[in-house]
């Protein structure tokens, strides 16, 4: 991970403690991701986040205090103004109203907290500038173990860190402390955590969000939310499964099709934001049956093990008296996998997999239950887990390409500039997951809104993120890279099982995936020790280019968790302590614990990479004047297709 928590030297945050500094960079990350970066400006907005546990309001209002209202030394200071709601039963009865008269003369942001979307009242959502969920912890609290405790976190950890309130993290994120002792605080702490996460809705709840205007979202909110898969725009494969399941589940109900030839369990995979929790809903609607919603990492903060088994056991009750129906579990990854040794706590992880195992295949059966869990990180769910019965299907929901940003915006648009042809604004947006077009068009409404006027083309535009705009220098460089992973990506095809496809660039830079070469995989390929390393020069090749042709080394190879470099780490450590394909043959599980990764291993992947990246520079010296041909029509035309143009400007040597 490469990954740095970006922390201001002046702020209050660098002075603070760990949990203050992550929740700082979490509500810093829930802006950005979101695309609301103006919440941080010190412009008057109304932004809500949502997904905020009770427990981390506290130090979400500290952190809102730090970014937007100014260091202590600041003479223009002004307290942020932040709205706890994430208990409903503490709120006054007008307390919408409240919210609505202070947002109406506020001059800083003003930010209102909530658990759950479903408890932002319509006329709030119809009024507020953005409605962000809270972004995703793990990543944060990764990059801070990492940066304090010397070594490199498994998943199981993280995901034990994140389960904890942030202020605990105090306690646990020691200068120094090793991994076993962060095991163990960490999950003696869990066992202190009282936690209402998944608090069920009271009847006052309901009658609560009735006054204050509220509905559910399965109901029609502000946002349109698709009620039927045949209506959610940009799922691609993910949609053909889902029909085809709701058409499954039809004949299970009419008696013509057994219940063991349902594909009855699934799970859905892909990044933040690109709408797996609205496919489970829209699934369910499309089969007609009731949604149970849940999510793993809030039974995890129950702390005991006694306590989540009871909740996991009791959402498969209530959902098979209610059958047929969808059970959807969110963050499955929480779970956790019985391949880590996890020392003295191997037994509690294995008692929670072994719960959800019992729960799937069911005693008394789950007839009727089609049982669909989320996750970002695939790898990280125990293989039982995934076996046939249980949830033997893998669905990826993946970023829409252009085609489905467009259908996203459009029901996004509800209908507004019907005439008007979005193809070239969803290619300049670039990679963007759903919940980011919904935040463009939220943010070119508001803008309409605030000249009261109806929306235009031009508020969709200005409202992208503004990016920069890259010095000739910078962009040469980026064709030049890019010329290197196509040309060197040729060469090696054979060998890696990887064939490029075509690169693009950009001069302007908004979301920082604008500079890019595809590539196709070949399914099935033979994985050998020389496909790997030539899969690590081919991802060496942008750098190796970069100093063969321009003579130095820019940062374009790193940064991100999908850079160049990270990826060829993450591959060489594989390789090294894994797959048998490094210098020894002793082996980890994939995302083990730590016990092998000492000094020496960090010797052997640099070794592995410096060796790749020589290779990659031989090759490109090879073909210098591939590349600059490929640079130079980056950088004219931006694009460079593989297989369109018969005429390539490659020599015929180049070809797989
Ligand atoms: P995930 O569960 O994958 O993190 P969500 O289902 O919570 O994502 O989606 C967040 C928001 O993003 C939704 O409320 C919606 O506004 C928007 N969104 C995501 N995907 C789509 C899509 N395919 N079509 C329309 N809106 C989408």
């Amino acid at each position: 991970m490469s990954r740095r928590l970006d922390i201001e030297p002046n702020s209050i945050a660098g002075r603070l403690m760990p949990a203050t500094r992550i929740a700082d960079e979490l509500l810093r990350a829930t802006f950005t991701q979101g695309g609301f970066p103006k919440a941080l400006s010190r412009e008057a907005s109304l932004v809500v986040v949502y997904g905020v546990r009770p427990d981390d309001a506290a130090i979400l209002n500290l952190a809102a205090q730090d970014l937007i209202g100014g260091t202590e030394d600041d003479a223009w200071s002004v307290e942020a103004r932040v709205r706890d709601w994430t208990d409903l039963d503490a709120q006054r009865p007008d307390y919408v109203q409240r919210l609505l008269n202070e947002a109406s003369v506020a001059t800083r942001t003003v930010i209102v907290l909530c658990r759950r979307r479903a408890d932002v009242p319509t006329v709030v959502e119809a009024v507020a500038d953005a409605v962000l969920p809270l972004a995703d912890r793990k990543g944060t609290v990764e990059a801070f173990v990492e940066e304090i405790g010397k070594f490199l976190p498994d998943t199981a950890l993280v995901a034990r860190l994140s389960a904890l309130p942030l202020t605990y993290l105090n306690l646990v994120l020691r200068p120094g402390a090793s991994r076993e002792r962060m095991w163990t605080v960490a999950g003696r702490l869990r066992r202190t955590v009282k936690s209402n996460g998944d608090r069920k809705p009271s009847p006052q709840d309901d009658k609560r969000t009735k006054k204050a205007g509220a509905t559910r979202p399965t109901r029609s909110t502000n946002e349109r939310h698709p009620e039927r898969l045949e209506d959610m725009p940009g799922m691609g494969e993910a949609q053909r499964w889902g029909l085809s399941l709701a058409a499954d589940l039809a004949r299970y109900r009419d008696g013509s099709l057994p219940w063991s030839d349902v594909e009855n369990g699934a799970v859905l995979h892909g990044p933040p934001g690109t709408g797996k929790t609205l496919f489970a809903r829209a699934l369910a609607g499309s089969c007609g049956v009731p949604l149970f919603s849940h999510s793993f990492a809030s039974w995890q903060a129950k702390g005991h093990l006694g306590d989540l088994l009871k909740a996991l056991r009791a959402a498969f009750d209530e959902a098979r008296k209610a059958a047929p129906c969808v059970l959807f579990i969110d963050e499955l990854d929480s779970v956790g996998n019985r391949e880590e040794p996890l020392g003295d706590h191997a037994s509690y992880q294995r008692q929670v997999v072994n719960g959800l195992l019992e729960s799937l295949d069911g005693t008394v059966g789950r007839g009727g239950v089609v049982v669909v869990a989320a996750t970002n990180h695939i790898a990280a769910i125990d293989r039982a887990v995934l076996r046939p019965g249980r949830l033997g299907r893998i669905v990826e929901i993946t970023l829409p390409d252009v085609a489905g940003r467009v259908a996203i915006l459009r029901h996004h648009l509800r209908g507004d500039l019907a005439d008007v042809d979005l193809q070239s604004l969803a290619d300049e947006i670039g990679e963007a997951s759903g919940a980011v077009l919904a935040q463009l068009v939220r943010e070119a409404r508001a803008a309409a809104r605030q000249d009261t006027r109806s929306l235009l083309e031009a508020d969709l535009w200005t409202a992208l993120p503004k990016g920069t705009e890259l010095s000739e220098a910078s962009f040469r460089r980026a064709c030049v890279h890019e010329a290197g992973h196509l040309v060197v990506g040729l060469e090696l095809a054979a060998v890696s099982g990887l064939v490029p496809t075509g690169a693009s660039v950009r001069r302007r830079v908004r979301n920082g995936k604008e500079n890019k070469t595809d590539f196709r995989v070949d399914e099935g390929f033979d994985s050998t020790r020389e496909s790997l390393e030539a899969t690590l020069m081919v991802f060496m090749a942008g750098l190796a280019a970069e100093e063969v042709v321009l003579g130095s080394r820019g940062a374009l190879s790193g940064g991100s968790a999908d850079a160049d470099l990270v990826r060829a780490t993450k591959l060489a450590r594989s390789a090294q302590r894994s797959l048998g394909l490094g210098e020894r043959l002793s082996s980890m599980p994939k995302d083990g614990v730590a016990a092998l990764d000492d000094l020496d291993l960090s010797r052997r992947v640099e070794d592995m990479l410096t060796r790749c990246l020589t290779e990659a520079k031989l090759i490109v010296e090879r073909r210098r004047p591939d590349v600059e041909r490929v640079a130079a029509r980056l950088v004219e035309a931006q694009e460079f297709a593989l297989g369109v143009d018969v005429a390539s400007p490659l020599s015929s040597s180049a070809a797989p």
